[in-house]
């Protein structure tokens, strides 16, 4: 067969596309990729069917298979690389960090310890159970992270996943659930533990919302999509918005404050919903952080105009982020608005009043208002207005135990890091498990296994007990 130069330009054009979605010369569909959400939905209730009869050993032998892919460098490159191009989002070196963060830290089936009640009666069990069909709805800051996470917790509870990923996060999304549902398949799981459509979009989200077969809905978003998920009857998780103020006080370890306050918040370019969104100091301290930020990363900028202009710039009508700067580098913003400087600056850092909107809108981007206050606990009370009661996350710089505990208890965030970046908090140098599904509207906090979970009872009457 010969071929024009037009004609091998669609070949390469067509071949390069199939790549970005299916990442595998696999079939267009298969591996839990369906045309419509209808289809994708029966699917998973009948694989959940079959997964039912599967043992323990077996979920975590298909928990250790999706981490086995996640860690595959070959996979964990591409997937972040993708991810960042396609999301316009990001940055590669950190959604590494993120993604094997997913895979390796989520806890599987030593999640659901199993409580018993024992004596003279016999013997009761609650154990964790399936819900049936999960229907996961996952952001565009985190789209693999959120995928992974919510796979390894959701299948380790039995249950099986329908995902709507965002549209703008469509083809790595897809790529990874095919890669996820080939290793799976490969050690012996019923076919579409996990699924999606072709074509996500919000038409297709709203029919899985709707779908009489999901039981559970678990969103993963800002404000819009975790009411919509609540308001549907079902059984909903919420893991929404925050703008996690960071409290600086006279006690503070500035030096470490400062490091720990660059590194949260640039942390994937500030995409995470954790990381440090606004700085308010004490007075006495303030221009000691800013000197010690500005040796660690910071760049501050001082000029009105050009404060001006950068609101005009990443804002939409100083009310939203916009979203072409979400996830953007500090040195990509900084030449917009005709500053160059080398990727050693991580941060933009200014000084602001508490009204201005860097201070007061969830940017994701790294740009670091910080707010002066006279006293730390006009800090606490102006980090706990800042947060706008999402409750999610904030952090304190402190050795001044009765401060940190009152900021705890005011701020009542579903995480309050001590002393460290916010990343700690999802277990990066910090104790305890990860998850990017955190769940502070529902309650169920930092999600895994278990909150996919029905508790169920089950007794044996003058019986079972061994005392
Ligand atoms: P987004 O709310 O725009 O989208 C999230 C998902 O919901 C996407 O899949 C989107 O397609 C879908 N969606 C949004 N509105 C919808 C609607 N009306 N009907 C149906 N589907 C809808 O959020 P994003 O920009 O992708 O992610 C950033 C937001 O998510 C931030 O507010 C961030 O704080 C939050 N977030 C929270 C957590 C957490 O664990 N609490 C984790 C990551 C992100």
């Amino acid at each position: 067969m010969s071929c024009n130069t037009n004609q091998i330009e669609e070949l390469v054009k067509k071949i390069v596309a199939e790549y970005n979605t299916t990442g595998a010369k696999t079939e267009e569909y298969g591996y839990g990729i369906f045309d419509t959400m209808d289809d994708a939905v029966e699917a998973s209730a009948k694989a959940q069917k079959e997964y039912m009869n599967h043992s323990m050993a077996d979920r975590q032998k298909y928990v250790e298979g999706i981490r086995e892919v996640i860690c595959d460098q070959k996979n964990l490159d591409y997937m972040s690389k993708l991810a960042v191009e396609e999301s316009g989002m990001g940055c590669y070196e950190h959604k590494k960090i993120k993604n094997k963060l997913a895979a390796m830290k989520s806890p599987g089936i030593e999640d659901l310890a199993t409580e018993a009640f024992s004596g003279d009666d016999g013997l009761t069990l609650v154990e964790y159970c399936p819900f049936g069909v999960i229907g996961a709805i996952a952001p565009t800051t985190n789209p693999t992270e959120t995928i992974i996470c919510n796979s390894i917790a959701m299948l380790a509870g039995g249950n099986t996943v329908v995902f709507s990923p965002h549209p703008r996060s469509k083809g790595v999304s897809i790529w990874l659930i095919k890669k996820i549902n080939a290793k799976l398949e490969e050690l012996g799981a019923p076919n579409n533990l996990i699924v999606t459509v072709k074509e996500p979009s919000i038409d297709n989200t709203n029919i899985m919302m709707k779908h009489p077969k999901v039981r559970m809905l678990v969103a993963t978003g800002g404000p819009g999509i975790v009411k919509a998920v609540m308001s549907t009857g079902k059984k909903a998780i919420g893991a929404g918005a925050g703008n996690p103020p960071v409290v600086v006080d006279e006690t503070a370890d500035i030096k470490k404050a400062a490091v720990d306050i660059v590194n949260g918040c640039s942390f994937d370019n500030n995409l995470p919903c954790i990381a440090e969104k606004e700085i308010v100091a004490v007075d006495s301290i303030a221009d000691e952080l800013i000197a010690n930020m500005k040796a660690n990363g910071a760049y501050e900028l001082k000029d009105p105009a050009i404060i001006e202009k950068m609101v005009d710039m990443v804002t939409k009508d100083r009310k939203k982020p916009q979203v072409g700067f979400v996830g953007k580098s500090a040195q990509y913003i900084l030449d917009k608005v005709g500053i160059q400087v080398g990727p050693e600056v991580k941060v933009i850092l200014l000084e602001a009043p508490k009204d201005h909107p860097f201070v007061q809108i969830e940017l994701m981007m790294p740009i670091l208002p910080l707010v002066r206050v006279p006293n730390v606990d006009e800090a606490i009370d102006f980090a706990v207005e800042v947060e706008h009661g999402n409750r999610h996350t904030a952090m304190m710089h402190s050795k001044n135990v009765d401060k940190l505990t009152k900021m705890a208890k005011d701020i009542e965030t579903t995480i309050f890091v001590k002393n460290g970046p916010s990343y700690a908090g999802i277990g990066v140098g910090g104790m305890g498990y990860a998850t990017f599904t955190i769940a502070g509207p529902t309650g169920e906090g930092l999600t895994s296994a278990k909150s996919f979970c029905r508790k169920r009872r089950c007794v044996v009457q003058n019986g079972g007990h061994i005392r």
